[in-house]
């Protein structure tokens, strides 16, 4: 049994941990950790940069925890520090193997080899990836662009080298392969879910979001929710957890944001990264508080759900938008499979890493579906959207101040004196298509959501600002238009407030910390009528009041409830409709 009910407490131990600990400087820690969170698993690591841990040191640590309770799987991380005779070794950022070197190929296939003798599961930390440059892999790259060249070592780094030595001394291994949060970038250096989905047995997630200012991946917050969904679609039923760390982690509550996001998005472990951070780190004792809570608040709630997102395997461009959108309180379902069956699709520029996206939109659109492209998108895909008839708009080229917008349709929607902030400028023929959203300056304004029907469908293009930061600067009212198409009209109108939909009916509402951040009212909206919202967690029913509103040429009517949000803390709701 572990310590909680919806997920295990899972500890990395790195090498140069490892190798280090007296069997009293082991038992001491476990105390540590086992008194705040509970220790229910351990990833003990044989190997990193320089460090090999011996098999006697392993095994010493490993009957110290499966004594308490503790289960012990392996872990490597695929770095070499200063490897002897190596060319290029200087260059290679991280200290990341070169996977064209005799020499290098010999020592992986050795340590998981070593490793598989002693562990029944191992981890791939995420420095399992090929950035070499070297003269040697320059020629054997040969015509091949560098992505296509690292795929196929990869691909035959993977089975030849880690995953069937392993399971040749060791038949029962489950090797496992972590991908890092950068997941824009897996496909620059040899990173390949698609490929090793089929060779490995389980996934794991990289959740270290750390500071959104200042992260060298430039994360939002929400990717720790974000991402782990992605693998999870990626990969159904094989996700092993989500991982994240102390780093760059300035406030006690931005550490702690990443296990909950991780834990909202359903990982089944909820890796600590690393062993030895975490011995008498205040973050800990908060974390014990935390994880208590979080575990109740998961307690029978379903199972995630969202607003379909299509990232292909291998794609760029518009990096993390839809996480954006998460922030913004709109709750996303990022996969890598175009999702047919949904009722609404949101699509940025790295949906053009699919050749067949624009077929597979104008049948999605004909048989009834909603897609939202963004002007990332439109302005790759524009020439083949009008080829196929789905739309007559196109962009000018020129960006268009906007300090007002205007919700069309809604009669009162007139939002002004706001922020400067720069568009894409849609043209668009007049009520062939029709603008939901208007945004404009002195006498001018242009279409920033346009509307067109086709078939039984609609295709909306949303006008995306110029800099990512501009969508924080936009009107809630502005960005609910987005949210109404996307949602069905079941939304949160917020901003830095995040949602997280289930197929049960239950939201979590979460108001991040920030130093700028305070308590706020969030607006909740339904189209069903005669809806209440209950607080799971109080049993209080908020005053729900009857609203009325026509836009996109539709009367509607529903239920909105307001909810007073502090940073920091947990809100559970759902709406209960008397049928
Ligand atoms: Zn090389």
């Amino acid at each position: 049994m572990g310590h909680y009910n919806n997920f295990r407490t899972v500890v990395y131990i790195p090498a140069e941990v490892a190798d280090k600990f007296t069997p009293e400087k082991l038992a001491s820690d476990w105390e540590w950790i086992e008194k705040y969170i509970g220790l229910d698993k351990v990833y003990l690591e044989t190997h990193r940069n320089g460090t090999d841990v011996p098999a006697e040191q392993i095994r010493m640590i490993k009957s110290y925890l499966e004594s308490k309770g503790v289960t012990v799987s392996g872990g490597i991380t695929t770095t070499i520090n200063d490897f002897e005779g190596a060319e290029g070794g200087k260059q290679r950022l991280f200290g990341t193997f070169c996977y064209t070197d005799p020499a290098m190929r010999a020592r992986l296939k050795e340590i998981s080899e070593y490793t598989a003798r002693l562990f029944d599961e191992i981890i791939l930390d995420d420095f399992y990836f090929t950035n070499c440059t070297c003269e040697r892999c320059i020629r054997e790259k040969g015509d091949r662009d560098w992505v296509t060249f690292r795929r196929e070592l990869m691909r035959e780094v993977s089975e030849e080298l880690v995953v069937k030595p392993a399971k040749a001394v060791n038949p029962k291994v489950r090797m496992i392969i972590k991908y890092p949060n950068w997941r824009e970038s897996y496909h620059f250096t040899g990173y390949v879910p698609e490929v090793q989905r089929d060779i490995f047995d389980a996934t794991y997630t990289g959740t270290e979001t750390r500071s959104p200012q200042y992260t060298d991946q430039h994360l939002p917050e929400y990717l720790s929710y974000a991402l782990v969904r992605y693998m999870e679609n990626a990969w159904p039923g094989r996700n092993g957890g989500g991982w994240f760390d102390t780093y760059a982690c300035w406030s006690i509550d931005r550490y702690l944001e990443q296990a909950y996001l991780t834990a909202f998005a359903q990982a089944k472990e909820l890796m600590h990264f690393q062993w030895s951070d975490l011995i008498e780190n205040p973050m800990l004792s908060a974390m014990a508080l935390q994880l208590g809570k979080i575990d109740k608040l998961m307690d029978g709630i379903g199972n995630a759900c969202g607003v379909p997102v299509y990232i292909p395997f291998a794609s760029s461009g518009e990096n993390h938008l839809e996480m954006r959108f998460g922030m913004l309180g709109l709750p996303i379902e990022p996969t890598p499979f175009f999702p047919e069956k949904a009722a609404s699709v949101l699509l940025t520029e790295s949906a053009l890493a699919d050749g067949d996206i624009v077929d597979k939109l104008e049948k999605y659109i004909r048989e009834g579906g909603n897609a939202v492209i963004t002007t990332g998108f439109f302005r790759e895909a524009e020439e083949n959207l009008r080829a196929a008839g789905l739309t007559e708009a196109r962009l000018s080229g020129r960006s268009i101040p906007v300090t007002r917008y205007q919700v069309t349709g809604d009669f009162a929607g007139f939002i002004e004196h706001r922020k400067e902030i720069f568009f894409p400028e849609i043209v668009h023929g007049n009520n062939d298509s029709w603008s939901l959203l208007n945004g404009g300056d002195g006498d001018t304004h242009s279409a920033l959501v346009l509307r067109r029907a086709y078939g039984k469908g609609r295709l909306y293009i949303a006008a995306i600002p110029d800099g990512d930061s501009g969508l924080y600067e936009m009107p809630k009212a502005a960005v609910d238009v987005i949210k109404r198409v996307l949602t069905g009209g079941e939304y949160v109108s917020g901003r830095n407030v995040s949602t997280f939909t289930y197929d049960s009916g239950r939201m979590l509402l979460y108001r991040y910390v920030k130093s700028d951040l305070r308590p706020e009212r969030v607006t909740l909206y339904t189209e069903r009528k005669g809806a209440v919202l209950v607080d799971d967690l109080t049993g209080m029913r908020y005053p729900s009041n009857e609203v009325r509103r026509f836009e996109d040429f539709r009367p509607s009517s529903g239920t909105a409830a307001e909810v007073l949000l502090q940073p920091g803390k947990f809100t559970k709701v759902h709406w209960e409709t008397q049928e």
